[in-house]
């Protein structure tokens, strides 16, 4: 009996690396793609409809921020970041980019894969972030996953578990517009026997907490005829 292997889409301009990746994924019993460029690497992801994507960030043509930003608004496929030891870290703390984790380079491959068979098994559901931290507009909106905490102007406020969700799961995935069924799934869980208009309220009291107005949300965003996003606006 075969089962038919997990499919991972490499995206890695440095063929050494590559080709390395290719060895040992493929020896764990992994499926391989890979792109060699970001836009080779988005067309293999809209093409082969990978389980898992091994992103590298510094990528020529299309650079791996885009690839990822890009990727996100279609998709919560896990993502791991590929990034060189030093000098990106400033970048990349600058930025919501949306990967599901990331490893430096030079990188261990034992250790990548761990973090592959980690992410498959968490797969699509709860990911967990890329930042312990996220802040936006100076400051003014904080969170801290782990602890979750929330601060506006550097005053906690406190969420209820539904209202914390739904806002990190908001975050998690800028840009991306999520339908009021998904964030159900993703904030109130399967056994959730109420109607879609719940989550209004939810983010209607959500909003009462973050907002400066509520009439004129900026990180809370209502997309009308299909859900909300999560915006950064001053
Ligand atoms: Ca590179």
């Amino acid at each position: 009996m075969s089962v038919e292997a997990q499919k991972i889409l490499v995206i890695e301009d440095e063929e050494k690396i590559a080709a390395a990746l290719r060895a040992y994924l493929e020896n764990a019993g992994y499926g391989v793609i890979t792109a060699a460029d970001g836009e080779a690497g988005l067309a293999a992801f809209y093409e082969t409809n990978p389980d898992l994507i091994v992103l590298d960030l510094m990528l020529p043509k299309v650079p791996g921020e885009v690839v990822c930003g890009e990727i996100r608004l279609e998709s919560r496929i896990p993502i791991i970041m590929l990034t060189a030891k030093s000098g990106e870290d400033d970048k990349l703390s600058g930025f919501a980019l949306g990967a599901d984790d990331y490893v430096t380079k030079p990188f261990s491959p034992r250790e990548l894969i761990a973090r592959i068979r980690s992410l498959l098994r968490r797969c699509c559901d709860g990911i967990s972030p890329m930042y312990k931290s996220m802040s936006w507009n100076g400051g003014e909106l904080e969170i801290e996953f782990e602890s979750r905490t929330v601060r506006k102007n550097g005053t906690e406020v406190s969420l209820t578990p539904s209202e914390f969700k739904i806002l990190s799961s908001l975050v998690k995935y800028p840009g991306k517009v999520f339908t009021r069924d998904e964030l159900i799934d993703r904030a109130l869980g399967e056994d959730f026997d109420g109607f879609e208009r719940t989550i209004d309220s939810h983010v209607k009291n959500l909003r009462g907490k973050i907002e400066d107005d509520t009439a004129n949300p900026k990180y809370v965003i209502t997309v009308r005829g299909a859900g909300y996003r999560f915006g950064v606006r001053k």
